[in-house]
């Protein structure tokens, strides 16, 4: 089975009845070594150093209605919140004297009427922080809005596919919601020139064994510059409320595969796989991610950021943590590499 890793380290690639054997091994040694061929790929491209990206939580009003989701429309214990264009400002000049240079701008759905809104924000933060990295990540909008943000000055956007099966799709989301649409808009923000992220929740209720192969595949094909995968963890107040979470196993076999197929991807270990364990993001980073995406979100409105339940947004969460992320990665040989840390494509295989 150690042959399977080795051949996907030099191919990229494994077909579905491979990668399934990968996914399903119980052999705890074949995992060590799957996660251990994937830090070293990691760290031959970029060395031990984790990027951080300061993430800051816009709003977490939201059209949508997804069932698994915590700040979904129809939750009504969820206390709303927009930040003003000042606030995410202000979030913006603390995390650059903190050293960060690159700001998330994450947030619950609108619809295009306030594209304009965001847009002016993108293009403040653009004139002021020239030398800093502008992602988004807001959910569905039309080519013309990614457009135009795009011209405003961002440069990457975070848009997880969930999961390529469509009947899944349609099992965690409402009906006027699409996984052709969500593939859609993928395409036109590659084709926009950002740099574009998708990925999945692990464990997410009805996900089978196929559906993750399916998922890795199409990461392959579609070769994103960013991964985004994290374990569901359930939100009591959802639909999805009473299923399982995922698993730190699943999900870290997920970032050493992603990882082996797509060497050069930027990959965050993310807060949900924090959130189900203190060993979490180390965990992730030792199987081949290399992001983390403190919380630069004023402390006020973390709470009401609540996609799931426990969502850890304190410690190392949180920006103020910094250097309590930079000591738990020094005990595992790593640092924070303040670096914008922008995909690395002269690498490209
Ligand atoms: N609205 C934007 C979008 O749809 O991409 C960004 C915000 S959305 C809340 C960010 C991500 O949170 C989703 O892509 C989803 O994977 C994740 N998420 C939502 N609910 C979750 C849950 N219960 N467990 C784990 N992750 C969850």
């Amino acid at each position: 089975m150690k042959s399977l890793v080795d051949l996907i380290e030099t191919s990229n690639r494994l077909d579905d009845d491979q990668l399934r054997a990968l996914l399903t091994t119980t052999d705890a040694e074949v995992v060590d070594y799957l996660h251990e061929r994937a830090r070293a790929v990691a760290q031959a491209r970029y060395g031990t150093g984790i990027f951080v990206r300061g993430l800051i939580e816009l709003t977490n009003v939201c059209r949508n209605d997804c069932l698994y989701c915590g700040i979904r429309r129809s939750n009504r214990h969820v206390a709303r919140y927009t930040l003003t264009a000042d606030q995410v400002l202000a979030c913006c000049e603390s995390g650059y004297a903190l050293g960060f240079r690159t700001f998330v701008l994450q947030g619950g759905e609108w619809g295009d009427e306030r594209a304009d809104w965001i847009a002016g924000i993108i293009r403040e933060m653009r004139s002021r922080w020239p030398d800093c990295a502008i992602t988004l990540s807001l959910g569905e909008h039309s080519r013309e809005v990614y457009a135009l943000w795009r011209e405003c000055g961002a440069d990457r956007y975070l848009l997880r596919h969930e999961t390529h099966n469509a009947e899944h799709y349609a099992a965690l989301h409402p009906a006027e919601m699409s996984r052709d649409r969500r593939l859609q808009c993928l395409a036109w923000l590659k084709e926009l020139g950002y740099q574009t992220g998708t990925g999945i929740m692990v464990g997410s209720p009805g996900q089978t064994v196929d559906h993750l192969i399916d998922d890795l595949q199409f990461i392959r094909e579609f070769r994103p510059e960013m991964v985004g995968l994290g374990p569901f963890i359930a939100q009591h107040d959802t639909p999805l409320g009473h299923y399982p979470n995922g698993t730190i196993d699943m999900t870290t076999r997920l970032y050493s595969l992603v990882r082996l197929m797509l060497p050069n991807a930027l990959i965050p270990s993310t807060t949900a796989l924090a959130t189900l364990s203190p060993e979490g993001r180390l965990q992730g980073i030792l199987a081949g991610a290399n992001v983390a995406m403190p919380n630069l979100s004023p402390a006020d409105y973390r709470e009401q950021y609540a996609l799931y339940d426990g969502k850890a947004h304190t410690s190392s969460e949180a920006a103020e943590g910094l250097r309590q992320l930079a000591t738990q990665l020094a005990t595992i040989g790593y640092h924070i590499d303040w670096g914008r840390g922008d995909y690395r494509k002269n690498l490209d295989p």
